[in-house]
């Protein structure tokens, strides 16, 4: 089967089409996801760059993260949605939001980072690994 899957923003003027599967999907509880999302955390897909085609223009945010990378979120200037971010450290990898996937069950998650900035109405999920801060070696 061909993997072949869609998302966008709330007012459809951005829209993405990715025709690999995703090489990582996580949850991150870091401070800037939670500050960009609508709650907690934010959920990402990372898929190679190359096979995500970006339709619209987005507005882009660059901040660094803890691992002095910079990392730029990118939303709709129209609806606000956040749809995907870069990490300048990760440059072949586009970072999907979860929340702008069409069929969310594309999304299957497999760890959750920064769990330790996670509330208590929002802790990771039993049976996925939760890592304190990143996993080694990213
Ligand atoms: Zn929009
Ligand atoms: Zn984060």
């Amino acid at each position: 089967m061909t993997t072949r899957f869609e998302g966008g923003c709330l007012c459809g003027a951005v829209r993405y089409v990715c025709t690999a599967d995703p090489v990582m999907a996580g949850h991150c509880h870091c401070e800037d996801c939670r500050r960009s999302s609508a709650t907690a955390h934010s959920s990402h897909l990372a898929a190679p760059a190359d096979a995500v085609s970006m339709n619209g223009e987005t507005t882009g945010y660059a901040r660094a993260a803890d691992s002095g990378n910079l990392v730029t979120r990118h939303f709709c200037p129209t609806c606000g949605a956040a749809v995907f971010s870069t990490n300048a450290g990760m440059p072949g990898l586009i970072f999907l939001r979860a929340s702008s996937l069409d069929d969310m069950e594309v999304f299957k998650p497999q760890m959750h980072v920064y769990a330790v900035r996670a509330p208590s109405w929002d802790k990771p999920s039993a049976g996925l690994p939760a890592f304190d801060k990143m996993p080694p070696g990213m």
